[in-house]
């Protein structure tokens, strides 16, 4: 299989040509969401970038093992090696058993995740299910002596790796930085100097998450179940691994070293992080009041939001950035996005409506490369959109006919735009357009009815009909062959 796909590597800082290690089949890791609260604005773009890269693989022919984990243990808080679980916390306050609450924050974040219509990945592995790998991986970094033992905890010990490997190049830190920058431990900690992380914790009495490993009763530190489940369900080495790039330091440069200090390589070969997003220009944040769940969007139930935005308005505007791009929320951008992406579906139910010609004077395949082009140019959706639109005029005139095109590349033309608008983008034709499941054949039948009337002549009916449909948002152009109708 010939890929032409071109990734931005993290890793190497450059565009490079994708070569899976084993063709046709590919692997990719992607860090997947903490569950001890509702899925958020946050959840939805690494999820949607990593959806269209699943497809687009997929689309490429390639064999896709596509992991993507749930971390329900070990996520401290303010993600340092010190503090109480937040899974823990969460179901102390709500008096759960915490598997109640990690079990309860995956369901909603799967239905979320349905509503965006992102595919669910081959494997989704609990960091909970995979304490032993992680207290393996734990022993065999002891055993190659870059790890040590304090007080029932065990840490990693970060200067003696970056004797001989390259901390912190994923992330483009410098290990002297790093040190000059840290403050000194203020003798609490078991740890010997501040830069380590922690690869077993004991745990304290009051904590409840806690299993039984050769240092202590205790917990795995979280940086561990990425390197560890990564490489029981992919490999010693896999092709792609994936993230946000707030993950990139520490989460991402720890696992390296983790996987480094026990096989003696990286495990990922292609590191590929999408940006982050802001609200009005600010990072999101509880403590900010701008704290959007996915829920709160999709029913418009948020100080901040002046209606309620379909899911698909959500993935189509997430896609209308490139995913190493930041991306900013507004209610003026996401009114914007409803509207092109309104315009979009309208033209791609119009290509059913076009009556083919002798011959073409359009160039379907040039749309085709144009989309083509983009996706392997490191997935530029914006470029596929683009590409998309221009092509919104040409089929409105291949639809009043001030184009003509032939039978053939009629029937490419829509396998085209399908192919890229709903397979690979991953748009779906429903909630925008309101011609979901039953309003579409109901509208469609109320307007042969009216058809039918004005055949009649009888005018009355047919006015009666189109007012109708008026007054409840459901708009009705005639055509000198027919209708077309949208909900305004
Ligand atoms: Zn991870």
């Amino acid at each position: 299989m010939k890929s032409e796909l071109v990734l931005y590597n993290t890793l190497t800082r450059k565009k490079e040509l994708f070569k899976p290690i084993k063709p046709p089949f590919v692997g990719m890791y992607v860090c997947g969401p903490t569950v001890y609260g509702d899925p958020h604005l946050g959840h939805a773009r690494p999820a949607i970038t990593f959806d269209l890269l699943f497809r687009y693989l997929r689309a490429q022919g390639y064999k896709v093992r596509y992991v993507r984990n749930i971390t329900d243990v070990g996520h401290l808080q303010n993600d340092a090696d010190d503090g109480e679980d937040k899974l823990a916390v969460k179901a102390r306050l709500e008096n759960l058993e915490p598997m109640e609450v990690a079990q309860f924050y995956t369901d909603r974040y799967h239905r979320a995740m349905d509503e965006l219509n992102v595919l669910p990945p081959s494997i989704e592995p609990h960091a909970s299910g995979h304490i032993m790998e992680q207290i393996d991986l734990v022993q065999e970094i002891l055993d190659k002596g870059y790890a040590y033992e304090s007080n029932g905890s065990v840490y990693f010990d970060v200067e003696k790796y970056a004797e001989s490997h390259g901390y912190g190049e994923l992330s483009g830190r410098k290990i002297d930085d790093m040190i000059s920058n840290t403050r000194d431990l203020d003798g609490q900690s078991d740890k010997r100097r501040p830069l380590d992380f922690a690869l077993w914790k004991k745990a304290s009495p009051e904590h409840i998450m806690r299993w039984k490993a050769p240092w202590s009763v205790g917990f795995p530190g979280w940086h561990l179940e990425c390197s560890a489940m990564s490489v029981k369900y992919l490999g010693e080495e896999f092709d792609i691994h994936g993230g946000g790039m707030d993950l990139m330091f520490p989460h991402h440069e720890c696992e390296i070293a983790q996987n480094t200090a026990a096989s003696g390589h990286g495990a990922a070969r292609y590191w590929v992080h999408n940006n982050m997003i802001t609200i009005n220009g600010q990072k999101m944040g509880k403590s900010l009041g701008n704290f959007i769940t996915l829920e709160e969007l999709f029913s418009g139930n948020h100080k901040m939001l002046v209606q309620a935005y379909s899911p698909m308005v959500i993935r189509f505007f997430i896609l209308q950035a490139h995913y190493r791009s930041t991306l900013d929320f507004s209610n003026e951008a996401l009114q914007a996005a409803e509207k092109g992406l309104d315009r979009l579906i309208a033209a791609i139910e119009t290509i059913d409506k076009i009556v083919p010609g002798e011959r073409s004077t359009v160039d379907v395949a040039d749309l085709e490369k144009r989309c083509c082009d983009a996706m392997d140019d490191d997935l530029n959706s914006p470029m596929v959109i683009s590409a998309l639109f221009d092509w919104v005029r040409i089929i409105n005139q291949l639809h009043d006919g001030t184009q003509t095109i032939s039978a053939a590349d009629l029937e490419s033309l829509r396998g085209i735009v399908h192919r890229f608008a709903f397979d690979i983008l991953g748009l779906r034709d429903d909630m925008c357009t309101g011609k979901n499941d039953l309003v579409g054949p109901l509208v469609e039948m109320l307007l042969d009815m009216r058809q039918q009337a004005k055949a009649d002549k009888d005018w009355a009916t047919s006015d009666k009909i189109r007012d109708g449909l008026t007054r409840i948002g459901i708009e009705v152009r005639d055509r000198k062959d027919g209708y077309d109708w949208s909900v305004k």
